[in-house]
Order: C-alpha cells, then sequence, then structure tokens
C-alpha cells in the first residue's frame, strides 16, 4: 500500500520492514493527516437495506444458492461504490413459485437486477420476485458468449444453445 515515509499505518493494515501492508480486504483510504487505512468491503452492505436495487453477477453458484457480486447500489438516492460484495440469492427468492435448482434460472457470468429483501447476521439476501427484476444479461453456459431472449428463453447467436433463465423485463437493454 505504501511505504511508512508515505503514509502512518491506520486500521486494517500492519508494517512489514518499511512497508505497509493491508491485513483487510476492502477500499484504501487516505486521510489528510496521510493514515492509510482500509476500510472493509464487510462494512458496505450497511449501506443498503431492504429495497435497496443492486446490480450483481453471478459469482458461484452453490445449490441452492448463487453468490452474487455487487458492485452498484441504487435506492432511493443513487449510490456507487467501487467495493465489491457478495450478496446471497437462494432458490427460494427467486421468483413465486417452486424453483427446483438455481440454475434453471442463473448461471455464473449473468448480470441480474435485484432487491435487498433481508439484511441479517452480515448477510445480504436479495430477491428477484417481480417481473422487473432477474438477469437482465445473460452468457451461454456452453460458449460464454452474450444470450438473446426468446420468449421465456435465451438462445446463445453462436452456439445455438438454448437455456432458460429467470428474464427480467427489459432484458439487455440495461
Ligand atoms: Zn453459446
Amino acid at each position: 500500500m505504501g511505504t511508512e515515509e508515505e503514509y502512518v499505518p491506520g486500521f486494517g493494515t500492519h508494517v512489514e520492514g518499511s512497508g505497509i501492508y493491508a491485513t483487510l480486504v476492502g477500499e484504501k483510504v487516505v486521510d489528510q493527516d496521510r493514515k492509510v487505512s482500509i476500510k472493509p468491503a464487510a462494512l458496505v452492505p450497511a449501506l443498503m437495506g431492504r429495497g435497496s436495487i443492486v446490480v450483481g453477477v453471478i459469482d458461484e453458484i452453490f445449490e441452492p444458492v448463487a453468490l452474487v457480486r455487487v458492485a452498484d447500489i441504487k435506492g432511493g438516492e443513487r449510490r456507487r461504490t467501487h467495493n465489491e460484495y457478495y450478496c446471497v440469492l437462494h432458490a427460494s427468492r427467486v421468483r413465486n413459485g417452486f424453483v427446483k435448482t438455481i440454475r434453471t434460472e442463473v448461471r455464473i457470468g449473468d448480470i441480474i437486477r435485484a432487491i435487498v429483501d433481508d439484511v441479517d447476521n452480515g448477510e445480504t439476501y436479495l430477491s428477484t420476485k417481480g417481473n422487473e427484476y432477474g438477469v437482465i444479461r445473460a452468457f451461454c453456459s456452453r460458449c460464454r458468449h452474450g444470450m438473446d431472449q426468446k420468449g421465456s428463453r435465451v438462445v446463445c447467436p453462436k452456439c445455438g444453445s438454448a437455456e432458460t433463465r429467470k428474464i427480467a423485463e427489459g432484458y439487455g437493454s440495461a
């Protein structure tokens, strides 16, 4: 992050030799006294409450849950952050009605629009119930190419693969 000549070590840092290193994952912050500290990524979800709208990328899927990497928050007022953090989308919160496997609804790499349903114990739970929420950009699970909406499905223009998604209204325009 820098040296002791440049900065005073602060929260979330440690000194090794003459260098200052981050001990936490988060955003580097330097104050007017040249104190360098880390604003932990885990604190960011405190900005979000029930009803905040987020756009994120499906990063991992562990049935019945998808981990969503969120980098952009739209709430009552628009907020942006350069931090990234993870929210949880559970199969039961994908759509109204039973979802057997979350892979029929979202795939790794897809971009989704979702609403914060609950914040509990440091975890942020998203919901994509409602027409306006769901996948706004799908990527082919075979060849990773962007997919086009065809009715209630998405089709890959490159390899022809047809897949299912929980598609948001305005798919592809966001
Ligand atoms: Zn494809």
